[in-house]
């Protein structure tokens, strides 16, 4: 446990809140995928951007994900950010394909690499939000 002022988190609607509750509901990462092509799409929108259908699910991910680029924050006006600081930013570039914001988790600012493997784990927040975390890949192939 740590004595951090807890994080604002935000308020999603629409497609938005639809992915963050199938997240939220499972513990676990869940992405948009076509299903009439099978396409992953993040963020979620209404229509498939490779067929346009608008035939959708939340599907599970695999979680495995590489460091498509990163920065390292090192003030923040926001106090829950203020306490964590110097944090590590991550776009994750996702096994499916599509990328995500994340935050690193474990992983200090020497560390993190464009490149490096990383996991991809959630933490509920709510039934309606989640939040994504990039762990350090454990002997994974990303
Ligand atoms: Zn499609």
């Amino acid at each position: 446990m740590t004595d951090f002022p807890e994080i604002k988190v935000p308020r999603p609607d629409e497609l938005d809140l639809e992915f963050f509750q199938a997240v939220a509901k499972a513990g676990a990462l869940h992405i948009q995928r076509c299903n009439a092509c099978g396409t992953w799409t993040h963020p979620a929108r209404y229509y498939c951007p490779n067929c346009s259908s608008g035939d959708y699910s939340f599907a599970p991910a695999s979680g495995r994900a590489t460091v498509y680029s990163y920065t390292v924050s090192h003030m923040s006006v926001e106090p829950g950010w203020q306490a964590r600081v110097p944090y590590v930013t991550i776009v994750a570039e996702l096994w499916e394909g599509p990328r995500l914001v994340t935050t690193a988790k474990g992983i200090r600012p020497d560390e993190v690499a464009i490149g490096m493997p990383v996991r991809i784990v959630t933490e509920t927040k709510s039934p309606d939000f989640a939040i994504f975390r990039a762990e350090r890949a454990k002997g994974d192939a990303a």
